[in-house]
């Protein structure tokens, strides 16, 4: 991912804006971003009651997901431990009971030492009780550096392993009722969200970019009701703002939930600007937000992207942050676009 300045964030602004909208560049995408279906608000005890109510999320078994990712090494695209990793994805996502896709493509980079690079996105589906379609993603291959041995413990293993728990979770209530969910979830695991050499262009997002394609050739964009991108959730002190291209009722649907359960500081109200895997998605009308903490480690980010990036920086606590706040949301997400 890539955080915007204030002036790329003008620029991106106007290209999103002119090129998929046709608009003048005077106007701001929020403002044209897909907006719910319909809103059924929930009596203010109900939700209560529900809050109240473990999630079931285990912050000690998502933290081994981590672990088991570190162990597996550095996981850029085509590398084997790469390989190892969606087969890992593969192997818990069956044991939770979920049908699993595995959708191999071959990415075209800029690099001249890969120009070509065998990828696949890894997807769990768990079937309500209509075709509509909520999406929870995470990105699993980590950056590619020669000179560094770069393990990724919170980017892409932090939210590849809370994404794993929150499948096991739901996985445990067959029956859509019991999940207060009708619509058909997918735990979209993408490859390659890391550029092969610099953020620019298209070097980056080639899992997610895949997928939305494939939904638009297919015809099945439409069935996508939302698309909720988690990402670096797993720094000790873990603050995540709102990320500002976000679909807003998305946004402020979790926020709102996550400080309710009492994770205000974990939820500021403050905004930032992130080029992530949610981005495609809402190029393509698709309701999207984006869950990043990218203040790793402290104002700076000093574990981004570098060797400081091992378990040891994060918390199994901050992952069960996230997985209960997503958890609770997901019943008022869905009546959104039910
Ligand atoms: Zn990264």
């Amino acid at each position: 991912m890539r955080f915007i300045t204030s002036c790329a964030i003008l620029f991106f602004s106007f290209t999103l804006c002119a090129a998929l909208l046709g608009c003048a560049g005077t106007e701001t995408n929020a403002g044209n971003l897909p907006q719910p279906a319909a809103t059924t608000a929930n009596p203010v005890d109900d939700e209560d009651a529900q809050l109240k109510k473990p999630s079931g999320f285990d912050a000690d078994r998502a933290f081994d997901h981590v672990r088991k990712q570190v162990e597996f090494g550095p996981r850029p695209s085509g590398s084997k431990a790469n390989e190892q990793t969606r087969a890992y994805l593969q192997q818990q996502l069956q044991s939770y009971g979920l049908k699993v896709t595995v959708d191999e493509f071959v990415a075209h980079t800029p690099s001249p030492r890969y120009p070509t690079i065998n990828m696949a996105n890894v997807v769990g589906e768990l079937p309500g009780t209509t075709d509509d379609v909520i999406i929870i993603a995470s990105h699993f291959d980590t950056k590619l550096f020669d000179n560094l041995r770069f393990v990724g413990a919170n980017d892409g293993g932090s939210s590849t392993a809370c994404l794993l728990e929150i499948a096991r979770v739901l996985g445990l209530k067959k029956n859509a009722a019991d999940r207060k969910i009708p619509q058909t979830i997918w735990f979209a695991f993408f490859d390659g969200e890391e550029a092969v050499v610099n953020w620019f262009s298209n070097d980056h997002t080639y899992g997610s970019r895949h997928m939305v394609e494939s939904l638009t050739a297919k015809g099945q964009k439409q069935k996508i009701k939302a698309m909720i991108l988690l990402d670096m959730i797993g720094d000790r002190e873990l603050a995540i703002p709102k990320e500002g291209q976000s679909s807003g009722w998305l946004v402020e649907t979790i926020w709102n939930t996550g400080r309710k359960l009492g994770y205000e500081a974990n939820f500021p109200l403050a905004n930032h600007y992130v080029e992530d895997d949610h981005i495609e998605f809402l190029r393509a009308g698709i309701p999207a937000c984006d869950l990043i903490d990218f203040n790793y480690g402290g104002p700076t980010n000093p574990y981004w992207h570098n060797d400081q990036d091992t378990a040891d920086k994060l918390s199994p606590q901050s992952l069960k942050i996230v997985g209960d706040t997503i958890l609770k949301s997901l019943p008022k997400i869905s009546a959104q676009v039910h």
